[in-house]
């Protein structure tokens, strides 16, 4: 292949994180705790607006897994989840022997629907169970419908698991993502809005909680001079030179989110005048997306019902890299058996829509060669009309 490969999402380093790494080995802090953990989770404490804390982990599944532990999610307790989204959302309710109840999307913001939440905590309770924690995604970095899920949550008692891996940057009338739930997950695995290579936080709403999580992520050591365990510990904590990616790379991050959205930007002004192609955006000013990746749905009856994988065949063919949205989870093979509530909305999501690149480190002149592809495209699909 000739042209240079164009990734989906690939990391951005702004430039200091070298120099935060480096210290790290100048002063031998190479442990899962140090100078370094403490100044990112300080960052992103106030980052978020100073209204949470935060405890730095080794992944935003390891985040998601101790919020279930903490709200004492056991074996037969059922979990509902948001099913368009990624497994890491879901998988954690499987390592306690939960079982997750799936929800299917809306179709302004793709991401949980409320009125399928609702009838779903309801059926649930007739059937004999009171779910036990909802875990709602802000998918693409786009805020789900915080104040109707958060009105279901505390009318039912319920309390909200905020996955938001994919929206750092992102905010809900002026409040940033990830502050709304019990517990709100990030994620800073390589094709993330920010990265640290590997590594994930938990933000809680007070320091005790925060306490109780570095315990439970650091094998959970009772205050003894020997090794004594009264709790199952866990060994999620981030590491020092990780988290000093992680200090450079919060220095760049409100760029990065202007990047992003500068990438939207352009998609949306090359769809505006093209009838059937719907890009995911804000449906009003309360929303705030880091379009962490730029999404569209491509309308089956004026394309076609295969549309959407010619057009990322293509762009493969170019070198190109771009991916069908999320596989519902309730459509996935390890989770056949769980229950779901919904219609439709995310599996046609699913069949019909792509993510493309959306990288903050794009130039240009890529951007204008997925422009070339979607003019080859869009001319074929008009020529097939005809
Ligand atoms: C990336 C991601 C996660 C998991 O984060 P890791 O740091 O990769 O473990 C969870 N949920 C969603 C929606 C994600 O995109």
């Amino acid at each position: 292949m000739s042209s240079a490969k164009i990734w989906l999402s690939s990391p951005h380093m702004g430039g200091t994180e070298q120099r935060y790494v480096n210290e790290a080995f100048e002063s031998n802090w190479i442990a899962p705790l140090g100078p370094n953990v403490t100044g990112f989770e300080n960052a992103l404490q106030s980052y978020l607006g100073g209204i949470a804390e935060v405890a730095a982990l080794s992944s935003g599944t390891a985040a998601l897994h101790l919020s279930l532990i903490m709200l004492g999610v056991q074996a037969g307790d059922e979990v509902i989840c948001q099913s368009m989204t990624f497994s890491a959302s879901a998988n954690p309710i499987a390592y306690q022997g939960a079982t997750p109840i799936f929800i299917d999307s809306e179709s302004d913001t793709w991401n949980m629907c409320p009125v399928a939440l609702e009838n779903a905590i309801k059926d649930r309770i007739a059937l004999g169970k009171k779910p036990k924690a909802i875990i709602a995604v802000h998918l693409y970095g786009m805020p789900y419908k915080v104040d109707e899920i958060n009105r279901i949550a505390a009318a039912y008692a319920i309390p909200v698991i905020e996955d938001s891996a994919e929206a750092l940057g992102s905010t809900y009338k002026g409040q940033s993502c990830g502050t709304f739930g019990q517990f709100g997950i990030l994620s800073f695995n390589g094709n993330k809005i920010i990265t640290t290579s590997g590594g994930g936080a938990l933000v809680v709403k007070d320091q005790e909680l925060k306490k109780k999580i570095i315990f439970l992520s650091t094998q959970a050591r009772d205050e003894a001079p020997h090794y004594q365990h009264s709790v199952i510990g866990y060994n999620y904590r981030m590491s020092n030179i990780c988290a000093g990616i992680g200090r450079g790379q919060m220095e760049v991050l409100d760029d990065h989110v202007a990047l992003r959205r500068k990438v939207n930007q352009y998609y949306r002004n090359y769809f505006k005048n093209i009838e059937g192609i719907t890009v995911l955006q804000e449906p009003t000013a309360d929303y705030f997306s880091n379009h962490w990746l730029t999404t569209i749905y491509i309308d089956p009856v004026i394309f076609g019902v295969t549309a959407a994988e010619e057009l990322r065949l293509m762009l493969d063919a170019d070198n190109i890299e771009s991916r069908p949205l999320w596989k519902p989870m309730h459509l996935q093979p390890v989770f056949e058996k769980a229950p779901y509530y919904g219609g439709t909305t995310a599996e046609e999501l699913f069949k019909n829509g792509l993510c493309l690149p959306s990288g903050s480190n794009m130039t240009d002149a890529e951007m204008e060669r997925i422009g070339t592809v979607l003019d080859m495209f869009f001319k074929l699909k008009l020529s097939e009309a005809f």
